[in-house]
């Protein structure tokens, strides 16, 4: 069996720097991703905008030229697709890692196949497994914890549970398209993340009514008709719904992680690494993007983590450990 230098496990846009740092340095390297390439953004909503500017989500100083200053999804898409092609990226797609063991070389074993690797790194992001509300009726056909689009939502009766960028934007795209938007918001204010640009558009929204924002709220219970939550005076309330929204985030696999043999720290579970060269507990096992934050998935993300791939590279020449 082919023995790699490195195995990449994620062809998001960090994989696929890492991919492009172990090709400058002329490593053997394989990149394996279970859906398409750059599979997370595939899964946006459709006319999302990124809150950076193009070059802050650029990789391998290769110009990302956009339209606008701040792109959106099919920018992007159009950009690391034809990275990949244009680099001749090696990448396997639809394939899934299943399960990482070490012994002199790290054993890695997909849906498809075994491979063997003296450096693995790790950068499966975050957006696979949605944080659960758990209550009563989040597994009806109404609740959606993915948003794609507004039209499916007009002239419904809409809730939409979080209060961050991806809540925001599903409020204001399907309030624009004439749903009835009611939006249940744990927290007394939207979050300090919203975009900066779309934080007076959904306030002023509120303010005038044209959006429900039930504040210091909680969800209890959905319905096939309708939604039950505790408002900020500890009232229950009923409200008539078609649909259900849950933007309340997602979160790392971290069963994957621990069963790796990566320790996982504190309330975020937060894996370990070294700052300075983002290997974990496991020596030659690296962490890359914006699986390093655990829990608190607005820590790491395009702009801040792509720096991780030159770091991880320079590590494993260092080391020699080829
Ligand atoms: P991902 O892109 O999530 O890539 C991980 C890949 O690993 C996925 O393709 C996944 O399919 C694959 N994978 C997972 N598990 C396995 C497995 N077991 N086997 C094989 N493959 C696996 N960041 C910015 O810098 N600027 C922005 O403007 C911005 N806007 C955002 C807007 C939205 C709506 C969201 C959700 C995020 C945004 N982010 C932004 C954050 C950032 O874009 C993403 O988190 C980014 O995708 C992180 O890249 P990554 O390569 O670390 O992870």
């Amino acid at each position: 069996m082919k023995i790699y230098d490195i195995i990449i496990i994620g062809g998001g846009p960090i994989g696929l720097n890492c991919a492009l740092e172990a090709e400058k340095a002329n490593l053997s390297y394989l990149i394996i991703e279970k859906g398409t390439i750059v599979n997370s953004l595939y899964n946006y909503p459709l006319y999302m905008t990124f809150f950076s500017t193009a070059e802050k989500l650029e990789i391998g100083e290769i110009p990302f030229i956009s339209t606008a200053p701040k792109p959106g999804r099919r920018e992007a898409l159009e950009y690391y697709q034809g990275i990949t092609r244009q680099k001749n990226i090696n990448i396997n797609l639809y394939e899934e890692v299943l399960k990482i063991t070490k012994n002199e070389f790290f054993l890695v074993q997909t849906s498809k196949n075994n491979y063997e690797a003296k450096n693995v790194i790790i950068a499966t992001g975050f957006y696979d497994i949605p944080n659960m509300m758990n209550v009563k009726g989040e597994d009806l056909d109404k609740v959606f914890h993915y948003y794609k689009e507004p039209y499916p939502f007009a002239k419904q009766k809409i809730a939409v549970i979080g209060s961050s960028n991806s809540a925001v934007d599903a409020a204001l795209e399907t309030y624009r398209k004439g749903a009835q938007v009611s939006m249940i918001i744990r927290h007394s204010e939207f979050s300090q993340s919203v975009k900066y640009w779309v934080k007076p558009d959904i306030e002023n929204r509120v303010k005038e009514k044209s959006i429900n924002a039930h504040f210091n709220s909680e969800l209890l219970e959905i319905k096939e008709n309708s939604i039950i939550f505790k408002d900020e005076n500890g009232k229950i309330q009923e409200i008539e719904n078609d649909f259900v929204l849950a933007m309340t985030g997602y979160l790392p696999n971290f069963k994957f992680l621990e069963n790796s043999g990566i320790t996982l720290q504190g309330d975020c579970l937060n894996p370990f690494y070294t700052p300075e060269t983002m290997e974990t507990n496991v020596p030659n096992l690296y962490l890359a993007g914006v699986v390093c934050g655990g829990k608190d998935t607005h820590l790491w993300f395009i702009e801040n983590s792509r720096i991780h791939a030159e770091m991880i590279v320079q590590d494993i020449v260092s080391k020699n450990n080829l």
